[in-house]
């Protein structure tokens, strides 16, 4: 392998997070016992060569539907989230016995996406996980669906193994999946698989066409939210492979920069987002969007300026100081996120006025600006991104 392939970085990769889906540790709603096996195995080696390994596993769906004894992943919320509260026993106990085969101890953390929303619950599932791993523990991560609803998850585990990368400042994220990796069309029925992507550094209009597809049954996500990950994991400087996790010795041959799956190549310099600001782009979910004129467009992504409520053309959604907003240009493509200074109500009756009206119109003021720079965060160029931005910046 010469340096200038492309997966030759992921030798040097210390940090991985793993993400499992559902697909490779069952089967037609049976168990595949010896993938926990597999996976320990491989984790193991990975170990014993000085990196550093976070789980983020499915499976909880599955596994508690069999113990249930359904052929079906729950049709109803309440019957998958009675699922996960029964099959989370039953996988995370088979992953601690397969890693104590190795003398390795392992660490359940379950999150939500609303908790992970919150930036102190963010910061302490940080330290969390951080501490385990000091300690030489696998932190085994998965969503608590027992208490998210539709509104306040995730919802696929493939977004939060993204999240888990920006917490823990992984280098490399594996998403372990049944298929070999991102085709460049979808696969028909009978017909030979088509020719995967072996190397992406964008994602481009044809690369998202690619994605576009089925879900399989007891996973929530598909190739679409598995990109979704790969746009973000990048975006904060990690390499992202997408394979087959069912191949012998997967995760081993990724890092050993063997040509396995679809690799998603990370930002680099300047285009990696701080920490704080990956949280903000890719972990909160948005409550409104700001449509804005070319020029207000242009100061915020290119010139790298602070939003003010002269470029604001029109306010939707309903949100309160501090919430996160969207920002789209004036085709209505989303180029930018960041927390509001005023809420939902004030943007609309200052939107398109200058600065100075703003005391007179709202009776107060909270500054002049509605999102300042260092609370945005813009998202297909991230240029704007100074320089002087840490990857894993202070606690704040
Ligand atoms: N958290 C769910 C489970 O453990 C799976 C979500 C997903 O498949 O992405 O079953």
């Amino acid at each position: 392998m010469s340096d200038n392939d492309p997966r030759s970085i992921l030798h040097r990769t210390q940090r991985i997070v793993v993400k499992v889906g559902s697909s490779i540790l069952t089967q037609n709603g049976e168990l595949r016992e010896p993938m926990f096996g597999e996976i320990a195995r491989q984790v193991a080696t990975l170990r014993r060569d000085g990196r550093e390994v976070v789980l983020v596993s499915s499976g909880a769906i599955a596994i508690g539907s069999r113990e249930l004894g359904w052929d079906h992943p729950g049709h109803s919320i309440p019957e998958k989230q009675a699922a996960a509260a029964v099959g989370q026993i039953g996988l995370i106990e088979l992953y601690r016995r397969r890693f104590a085969d190795y003398d390795i101890t392992i660490g359940q953390v379950l999150v939500t996406r609303s908790g992970l929303e919150d930036r102190e619950r963010f910061l302490n599932a940080r330290h969390t996980l951080t501490q385990l791993i000091g300690l030489g523990a696998v932190p085994i991560v998965n969503e608590n669906d027992t208490v998210a609803t539709e509104e306040i998850r995730f919802g696929d585990n493939d977004n939060l193994s993204a999240t888990v990368v920006n917490l823990v400042a992984a280098d490399l994220l594996v998403i372990f999946t049944d298929v070999e990796g991102l085709y460049i069309h979808q696969p028909e029925a009978g017909q030979p698989s088509p020719p995967l992507f072996d190397v992406v550094d964008e994602i481009t209009p044809e690369v998202e066409r690619a994605a576009q597809g089925a879900v399989s049954t007891f996973g929530r996500g598909g190739m679409k939210t598995k990109l979704e990950a790969a746009t973000a994991a990048t975006a904060s400087g990690a390499s992202t492979v997408l394979c087959n996790g069912l191949e012998r010795d997967a995760l081993l041959r990724v890092v050993g920069g063997e040509p396995l799956g679809t690799l998603f190549t990370p930002a680099e310099g300047n285009r990696v987002l701080a920490s704080r600001k990956h949280w903000l782009a890719f972990t909160r979910k948005t409550r409104g969007t700001l449509q804005l004129d070319l020029g207000a467009t242009q100061a915020i992504t290119r010139d790298g300026r602070s939003l003010l409520p002269a470029g604001i053309v029109s306010v939707d959604g309903s949100f309160q100081v501090g919430d996160p907003v969207a920002c789209t240009d004036p085709n209505g493509r989303e180029v930018a996120r960041g927390l509001v200074a005023y809420e939902s109500e004030a943007v609309g009756r200052i939107a398109g006025r200058a600065t100075r009206d703003i005391g007179q119109v709202l009776g107060y003021s909270n500054g002049d600006e509605i999102i300042h720079r260092d609370d945005l965060v813009t998202l297909e160029t991230h240029d704007s991104t100074p320089a002087s931005d840490q990857r894993l910046d202070t606690d704040h």
